[in-house]
């Protein structure tokens, strides 16, 4: 079912798209947890990790390589970043369009509250 990413890769909504090609599209996040703060979408509608299949395996392996090449752009790649992608309800998923957060600009300290 279209998300609202939809829109987005097809400019029918505005949005700050940083790189665009016939595969995947990243923008910035609306509501930014750290200075850099992009989304990188497949332009194909996956809507979990829990739906990817072996087809998909050539295009979640090009999100990672713009993942890198974006977070040059950005200027963020000598300090590091991190790389966060969220499954279904426990995982905190908000928008069922599959997609990565590349997160960075600042130290981001521990990625999650130890388990008790
Ligand atoms: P997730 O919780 O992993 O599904 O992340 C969804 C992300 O999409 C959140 O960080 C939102 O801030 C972001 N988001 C929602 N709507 C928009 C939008 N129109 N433009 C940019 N980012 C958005």
């Amino acid at each position: 079912m279209p998300t609202i990413f939809s829109k987005i890769i097809a400019k029918e909504i505005p949005s700050e798209i940083v790189f665009q090609d016939d595969r995947v599209t990243a923008f910035k996040d609306i509501n930014p947890i750290a200075p850099v703060h992009i989304l990188i979408v497949p332009n194909k509608e996956i809507p979990t990790v829990d739906d990817v299949t072996e087809a998909d395996e050539a295009i979640l392996g090009h999100m990672f390589v713009v993942a890198k090449n974006v977070a040059r752009q950005l200027g963020i790649a000598e300090k590091g970043y991190r790389l966060i992608v969220n499954c279904k309800s426990d995982g905190g998923q908000e928008v069922f369009h599959l997609h990565m957060h590349l997160v960075g600009g600042k130290r981001l300290g521990a990625m999650l509250v130890r388990h008790e």
